[in-house]
């Protein structure tokens, strides 16, 4: 499993409510975190490690031994609470060495399920209200960079620019990687869950 960077197509899908958790896609979640540790991450989504579900996995602390900070959301709903929007630097796994600042809202309310199946329901404020927002637009294929003001835009775009152009040149280059064989990829797994 790895963190698939931009501008990979999974990453601009709007990604499929899950049907079922079976035993292999719960592993697969839960090697999420260790992944999500390594690469000095608070919040990963599905679609971040090749998978067209909706569901992301978050601690806020960043920090592996804060298990009681570990969640996972499922088929997420997400209501942004009332409060001026608030702006703050922002980087994310799939735009490495990016970081830009984003405005978010400052509280947010989420339910699911977790991985065991059980409704959740959370309310966040701040910073992990932030990751939340985050990783719920990636679930509607929507990443950091397309909430970027004008000027934010303008400060991280050539960086933006090289990732794309790094993409393109795997594509040219790795013969086991190209869009059908992506896209195929990805249907099988909506057939196989959603
Ligand atoms: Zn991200």
């Amino acid at each position: 499993m790895e963190v698939v960077k931009y501008p990979h197509p999974v990453l601009k899908m709007v990604c499929k409510p899950l049907r079922k958790v079976d035993a292999e896609l719960k592993a697969m979640i839960l090697e999420m975190f260790p992944l999500m540790y390594e690469t000095r991450g608070v919040g990963l989504a599905a679609n971040q490690v090749g998978l067209p579900y909706r569901f992301f996995i978050m601690n806020p602390t960043g920090d592996a031994e804060k298990k009681d900070q570990e969640f996972v959301f499922i088929n997420p709903e997400i209501t942004l609470g009332a409060g001026k929007p608030e702006e703050d630097e922002e980087g994310c796994l799939s735009f490495p060495k990016i970081y830009a600042k984003v405005k978010r809202s400052p509280k947010v309310t989420i339910t699911g399920f977790d991985l065991d199946g059980q409704p959740v329901k959370k309310v966040f404020k701040g910073f992990p209200a932030r990751i939340v927002q985050h990783e719920f637009d990636h679930l509607n294929g929507i990443s950091f960079v397309d909430r970027l003001s004008e000027s934010e835009m303008d400060y991280v775009e050539s960086d933006v620019t090289q990732l794309e152009w790094n993409f393109r040149k795997a594509l040219e280059t790795r013969e086991e990687l190209d869009l059908e064989s992506i896209q195929k990829e990805i249907d099988e797994l909506i057939a196989r869950r959603c």
